[in-house]
């Protein structure tokens, strides 16, 4: 009833009176009258809603404001904690892109923070005084990385994907290589395309023209790039002689994308990279390739067959790669474009290239993770850790964690005069499969072990829900009504602190 309403409204004090509570009082002289009025009004917007709707009778809203200061106090709390957090990944993706895909090298992190604290010679050559070009401290290490797996004439890394070793480019030709860095993947597609393209044709198969997750569509990039989309092919089959017929004199490039985030399977075909470059030497157009996750190093050594690395394109003969830092490489944020010095020398003077350049932090956390890959510490990169962690590993982690859990809740279940043998939370273990995600392998899946978990009183996806509100927030997933746990995203040293939430909603 309105009147009613209107008494309830009157109830409320003001934003004022709260102010002037002692309670809050010296609040306001810890953290700011106005972060403290702010919160004051946010709650008061709430009460105000409740009633309007109401949700709120007499009885409740005396309720509400016995609690207010209490309530303005929490909200205060909220407001002035950080809204960016770290959260536990059991969801057994390891690039996970909602959640941050790579975490950093704890190397990274310490090379982050030196950098940050400081100046530095970012772009200051200090032999000779004068001013240096930022991209130096990343592009020796690369190289360093391309000449030795480039130069030594070893065998391709996956010879499936490059063809036959004979094939492609020569090794000295892989010498001759620059990278240079941009903000992320996507920009460098966009600066690389805008560099060699614009005003002209980019041929591309219609089976790559693909959507990466959150809006990263070939087909807008290449508007953007002011580059023209000409498509050749179909969905499912595209020849190399589909790409030779499209050739004209507009045609600035050949494109190559990597069906990342999903695999077409029946009655296909796709020319080799090998057979694309020979088609571009003999036309005299470059050869570029959206990578997206570019490993840099051999993903057979963790069981997944044909997903190729950055250097089985180079020595198929591409000459502009494109990929990002925080896919497979394991590192911040960021797009890295590799290939022909001249090429890449062109990208370097576009003036997007300035638009697009990356913080010195970003460097830092680059700098630190080529190095671990120089160095053949592979274990320092946390995902290349996560990859490599046979089965058995993973379960000798969730039989513990396991075990705690059970034994637990029958403990706690007995405390509460709960009949024994039926506790609230029952952990089992099954088998199951963790992606690599970030739109890398799609196709491939690491064999894991998974806890699941069933509550007596919670569906699964409620104690989900109380799972995100764990501090830190646990990340799971739901399958057939059970939640579950894949340990492969969890750091050893998380696992006692899920095991610390979930004793206490057993
Ligand atoms: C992930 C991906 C991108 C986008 O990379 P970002 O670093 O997220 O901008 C572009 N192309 C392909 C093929 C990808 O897999």
């Amino acid at each position: 009833m309105p009147a009613t309403t209107s008494a309830l409204f009157q109830k409320l004090p003001s934003t004022d009176e709260l102010l002037q509570h002692p309670q809050l009082r010296s609040r306001a002289e810890r953290d700011g009258h106005a972060a403290l009025a702010d919160a004051i009004r946010a709650v008061l917007a709430r009460l105000r809603e409740q009633i309007a709707k109401d949700r709120l009778d007499e009885k409740s809203l005396d309720l509400a404001l016995a609690g207010l200061p209490d309530a303005v106090e929490r909200q205060l709390r909220q407001s002035l904690s950080y809204s960016l957090r770290p959260v536990i990944n059991a969801t057994g993706v390891i690039l996970h892109t909602n959640l941050g895909r790579a975490p950093l090298a704890s190397s990274a992190f310490d090379h982050i923070r030196q950098t940050a604290l400081a100046y530095s010679n970012l772009e200051f050559d200090l032999a000779t005084g004068e001013r240096g070009k930022r991209d130096i401290h990343v592009d020796r290490l690369f190289q360093k990385l391309f000449a030795e797996h480039g130069g030594t004439g070893a065998p391709p890394l996956q010879a499936e994907h490059a063809g036959t070793a004979t094939h492609g480019c020569p090794a000295d030709q892989i010498s001759a290589l620059a990278t240079i860095i941009v903000n992320n993947n996507a920009a460098a597609v966009l600066l690389a395309l805008n560099s060699l393209a614009e005003g002209g044709e980019v041929i591309v198969s219609r089976g790559e023209l693909v959507e990466i997750g959150g809006s990263f569509r070939i087909p807008d990039v290449m508007s953007k790039s002011q580059a023209t989309l000409r498509e050749v092919g179909t969905t499912n089959r595209t020849r190399v002689d589909d790409y030779e017929r499209a050739i004209t004199d507009r045609t600035r490039l050949l494109l190559r994308v990597h069906r990342s985030n999903f695999a077409i399977t029946g009655f296909t075909e796709q020319p080799t990279l090998i057979e694309l470059a020979e088609l571009a030497r003999r036309r005299n157009l470059p050869l570029m390739e959206d990578l997206g996750s570019g490993a840099l190093f051999d993903l057979r050594s963790v069981g997944i067959a044909n997903e190729p690395g950055v250097l089985d394109s180079l020595r198929a003969g591409v000459d502009l790669v494109t990929y990002s830092g925080d896919k497979l490489l394991g590192g911040p944020q960021s797009g890295l474009i590799t290939g022909r010095a001249g090429l890449v020398a062109r990208l370097r003077s576009n003036s997007l290239f300035r638009a697009l350049r990356v913080d010195k932090l970003i460097y830092a956390a680059l700098e630190a993770t080529l190095l671990a890959y120089v160095k053949g510490d592979h274990a320092a990169v946390p995902i290349l850790r996560m990859m490599r962690l046979s089965k058995d590993e993973i379960a000798s982690r969730a039989e513990v964690l396991t075990a705690r859990i059970n034994s637990r809740t029958s403990q706690g279940g007995q405390q509460r005069g709960l009949p024994t043998g039926s506790p609230k939370l029952r952990a089992e273990l099954c088998d199951g499969e963790s992606v690599i995600g970030g739109g890398a392998a799609p196709t491939a899946v690491l064999p894991t072990r998974l806890i699941a978990l069933i509550h007596r009183d919670l569906s699964a996806d409620d104690l989900c829900r109380r799972l995100r509100q764990a501090d830190p927030p646990i990340i799971a997933r739901v399958e057939d009504a059970r939640v579950l746990l894949d340990l492969r995203t969890v750091f050893p040293a998380q696992d006692s602190v899920i095991g610390d939430f979930l004793s206490s909603v057993a």
